[in-house]
């Protein structure tokens, strides 16, 4: 199918593009159109104006900030996956995105501010507690990731606003992700996935956060893992037996790729294999 009628514009500056989305009824924004596309093409979504960021110079970058790291909004999920700068969680997050299509033209920004409820790189930039900068009419904010993602494709973002970057720790630790996909292994949206960030001192965890993917409306995190998790020896028997609280708190959904109690084993599987993957990268 053939979108609606759109205009495009593809402005050089942040500043400018901030503009035209708060010129237009219902604009949105494009990074890789790598999902905006396809959603217009189904009439899913069907803006006036569509404000192609690409041109704008200087968001591809990730960049070394000292304590921290900034991933541009237009750095690719290719470049997100090679990067050593990033964390191990997101690392593999970007490299199981989709094919390698998507891949070379998505951006991690795109991914988490289009907020599907079975992405991977949204539920690994929660687990290690980033930060995104959106820049909107009245400058520039900063939003945590447990108040980012809001719920079915809905991230806090106003529509004039423009996620310019995502802001991740560089305090040490170790993390991990994994997912079972919708066709099998690491191919595809996740039917569940789990990511981890623990950081570990004389041999105990001191701190964790563990996330969730696929099993609910929004990338969540496992409040009762985190809190089982913390202080424990990190043994795998510890690590299982947080594990059976991944969905403690959390409103499990059935779908397409499974039933509620499916869906809940699987996040203890994922959860315990993304907790020991990141003590061991610790
Ligand atoms: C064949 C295929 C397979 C896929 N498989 C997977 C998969 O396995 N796992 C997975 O997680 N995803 C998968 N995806 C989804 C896809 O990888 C990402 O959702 C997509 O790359 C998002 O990034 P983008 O730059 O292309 O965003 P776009 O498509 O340009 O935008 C997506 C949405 O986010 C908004 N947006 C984008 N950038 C910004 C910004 N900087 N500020 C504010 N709003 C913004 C847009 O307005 C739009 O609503 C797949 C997609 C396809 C087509």
């Amino acid at each position: 199918m053939y979108p609606r009628p759109f205009e495009y514009i593809a402005p050089t500056s942040v500043s400018d593009a901030v503009r035209e989305l708060g010129n237009a009824d219902f604009a949105k924004v494009m990074s890789g159109g790598m999902s905006l596309i396809p959603m217009m093409k189904l009439r899913l979504l069907s803006p006036e104006l569509v404000v192609d960021i690409g041109r704008i110079a200087g968001l591809d970058q990730i960049s070394d900030d000292g304590d921290t790291i900034t991933i541009g909004a237009l750095v690719r999920h290719d470049d997100t996956s090679e990067s050593d700068l990033v964390p191990a969680a997101l690392r593999t997050a970007a490299g199981w995105t989709g094919d390698r299509q998507v891949r070379s033209r998505g951006t991690t920004c795109g991914a988490v501010a289009h907020a599907d409820i079975a992405a991977d790189q949204p539920c690994a930039v929660l687990a290690l507690g980033g930060t995104m900068i959106a820049q909107g009419p009245n400058g520039t904010r900063e939003i945590a990731s447990e108040d980012f993602f809001v719920d079915v494709l809905t991230s806090a973002l106003e529509p004039d606003e423009i996620l310019t970057g995502i802001r991740l720790s560089k305090n040490g630790g170790g993390s991990a992700y994994d997912k079972l996909g919708r066709r099998g292994g690491h191919t595809d949206y996740a039917v569940a996935g789990a990511s981890a960030h623990v950081s570990m001192t004389d041999g105990h965890i001191r701190s964790a956060r563990v996330a969730l993917t696929g099993v609910g409306t929004k990338p969540t995190l496992a409040l009762g893992v985190m809190e089982a998790l913390a202080g424990s020896d990190g043994s795998e028997a510890s690590v299982a037996e947080a594990a059976q609280r991944a969905t403690e708190g959390v409103t499990v959904l059935e779908d397409l790729y499974g039933s509620v109690d499916y869906k809940a084993h699987l996040a203890t599987v994922m959860v315990k294999r993304a907790v020991l993957g990141a003590i061991a990268n610790a």
